[in-house]
């Protein structure tokens, strides 16, 4: 039962746990964000206020040019009745169809006016309604292919999880509680190989003393430097 091989096993499995783990826990955030589709949509209630306000001032503004309209009919139908035949009253009357028109030429270029920032707010609502189909397509796209992804990794995870128990029967409790000491204390990293005769983790130089050591099957050797358990192919 070599048991740096095993912790060195177990250290592999380990880091993919973690790593799988980590990557879950990110999707699952991802998931239950939806910042973009809900800004969008506040921007499509918005423009959609503004749109109604707009037509609420268009329609009073043509209810307005209308009525005056009618006034002025009147005041004509009047003056050309032949009925009214003191000059004084003709020509009053004359004056108040020329204040009228001018009052509504001056309505007719609000009327305008309200027209083009009528027409604006329906371009702008347009593009806001655009743009959140856009953001919840975008949304629902990416939730589909993280769904694939999490799906994925939870295989990943259930393969390697029975592999992490058969692995732990191969090693000491001794072994184990160092082991897990260390990754505790060595941010995830508790068993090191050795590479051209030192430790991979933190680079330093075996002895020769402790790399005999790191061959031998039956002892555990922790590197002089990072304390790391250190495993020899
Ligand atoms: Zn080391």
């Amino acid at each position: 039962m070599n048991q740096a091989l095993n912790l060195f096993r177990l250290q592999t499995l380990d880091t993919q746990i973690n790593r799988i783990g980590k990557r879950m826990k990110e999707i699952d955030l991802i998931l239950r964000q939806d910042e973009a589709v809900q800004k969008a949509l506040m921007k499509l209630e918005g423009s959609k206020q503004e749109l109604n306000k707009r037509r609420t001032e268009l329609k009073q503004s043509e209810n307005l040019v209308e009525a005056q309209q009618l006034k002025l009919k009147r005041s004509q139908t009047n003056l050309f009745s032949g009925k009214i035949k003191n000059p004084k009253e003709l020509q009053d009357l004359q004056q108040e169809s020329e204040a009228l028109r001018r009052y509504i030429s001056k309505l007719e270029d609000d009327q305008l006016a309200c027209m083009i920032a009528f027409e604006e707010a329906q371009q702008k609502s347009k593009m806001a309604e655009d743009q959140h189909k856009q953001a919840q397509g975008d949304k629902a796209s990416q939730n589909a292919s993280l769904s694939g992804e999490n799906m994925k990794l939870e295989k990943e995870l259930s393969n390697l999880i029975p592999q992490r128990q058969a692995v732990i029967l191969g090693i000491s409790a001794e072994g184990l509680n160092l082991y897990q000491g260390l990754l505790k204390s060595k941010k995830g990293l508790a068993v090191a190989e050795v590479l051209d005769d030192g430790c991979s983790a933190c680079g330093s130089t075996l002895t020769p003393g402790d790399l005999q050591s790191a061959r031998s099957p039956t002892t555990l050797l922790q590197c002089a430097t990072c304390g790391r358990i250190l495993f020899k192919s």
